[in-house]
């Protein structure tokens, strides 16, 4: 497909002149069509919000309302969340992934018992000073919680306009990024711009949905998208392509001594900062390189089977991993190591999910 130039997200300038005119139609959409079931839109508390913004992230809906649920039960305040142990809160987010971005909300909320008497500012830009806290996220907030005019743009919103104005614009550019921000910042409107982010997110999740077969018939915006008249919507938004991810191989060991099970923690720095992982080497190592390596660790091996290969996905990483569970009597134990029974596991560990194919060998 032929683009335009990066640094332009119109060929049409009355395009956008156009905009604010499809907020009434968004806003009758929403009120008939909108997600209103979701568990975070019961109220519009800020702290709710902000917890559901940030689990929303790179994770879909279906699968963040119950964790949602379970964090707001067990940490229902921002006092709560701040004194959290940092184990309790990996526990609370184990499977969801991404654990900096549990790590941030921990230390946001100390900022905010530190520096905001415990409660969030209702400004955009202490918000956006926040750890953890970009522009959609602020702008989520900003405007759901405190009724401030600002938009909440992410992929949806690029999507949505992309096709609404026919651009080819790369929505991977900053500065088409800073047009589209500008853009929907005309659409936002001064009486309820809550409601305005959340049907831009629901349209976009719903019926501009990615791919090639947006509901355009279901869409409110479908009379006036040049995308849609243009049968243009299925190629849009045009993204450069992103930089291939790195492989890892890695060799997963599931070792026991006694019912228990071997537990490294992951260097305080880089991926999975601080995490407990299973034990782990760099490559793909055949069976006897394995006896070897883990007998030159102090391990005297009583039993050893392969395990089935997996693939995990990180943003940038792939791991695609062999494995072994290893019966073992060990002489020394390794150093930032564990031996940890099924049921610890089950209650107090947060195991990474990269490692959720060799879980099962636990038990
Ligand atoms: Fe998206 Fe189709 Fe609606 Fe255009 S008409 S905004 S392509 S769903």
């Amino acid at each position: 497909m032929k683009r335009e130039s990066a640094d332009n997200i119109l060929a049409d300038e009355a395009g956008l002149a156009v905009l604010p005119s499809l907020t009434p139609l968004l806003l009758e959409w929403f009120q008939a069509n909108g997600r209103k079931h979701l568990p975070w839109r019961k109220n519009h508390q800020a702290y709710r919000v902000w917890v559901s913004e940030i689990m929303l992230q790179q994770t879909r809906v279906e699968t963040v309302i119950p964790y949602f649920e379970r964090f707001m039960k067990e940490l229902p305040t921002i006092q709560s969340l701040a004194q959290v142990s940092d184990a309790r809160l990996m526990k609370l987010w184990e499977g969801l992934g991404y654990y900096s971005r549990a790590k941030n909300l921990k230390k946001a909320a100390g900022v905010l018992v530190e520096e905001y008497h415990g409660e969030m500012p209702s400004s955009y830009g202490e918000l956006l000073s926040l750890p953890g806290i970009g522009p959609y996220t602020a702008g989520a907030i900003a405007s759901i919680s405190f009724g401030i005019p600002v938009p909440a743009v992410d992929g949806n919103v690029y999507r949505v306009l992309s096709r609404l104005l026919d651009s080819e614009a790369d929505i991977n550019a900053g500065a088409v990024q800073k047009q589209f921000y500008q853009a929907a910042q005309t659409m936002v409107p001064s009486k309820y711009p809550g409601n305005f982010n959340e049907a831009m997110m629901d349209l976009g999740a719903t019926i501009c949905l990615p791919g090639k077969n947006p509901h355009c018939e279901k869409c409110p915006f479908n009379e006036v998208c040049l995308g849609f008249e243009r049968d243009t919507a299925g190629d849009l938004p045009y993204k450069s392509p992103k930089k291939k991810r790195k492989i890892e191989e890695r060799t997963v060991f599931v070792i026991h001594q006694n019912g228990r099970y071997l537990l490294c923690q992951r260097p305080d720095k880089g991926l999975l900062a601080g995490q407990w992982e299973l034990p782990n080497e760099e490559g793909h190592l055949p069976a006897p390189a394995t006896k070897k390596r883990l007998e030159s660790l102090g391990c005297k091996i009583l039993s050893m089977s392969s395990l089935p290969a997996s693939k995990h996905i990180f943003s940038h990483i792939e791991w695609h991993m062999i494995g072994y569970a290893v019966e073992a009597k060990w002489l020394q134990i390794p150093e930032r190591s564990w031996w940890v029974s099924p049921e610890e596991l089950a209650e107090a560990v947060a195991l990474p999910s990269a490692f959720s194919a060799y879980r099962p060998y636990i038990k």
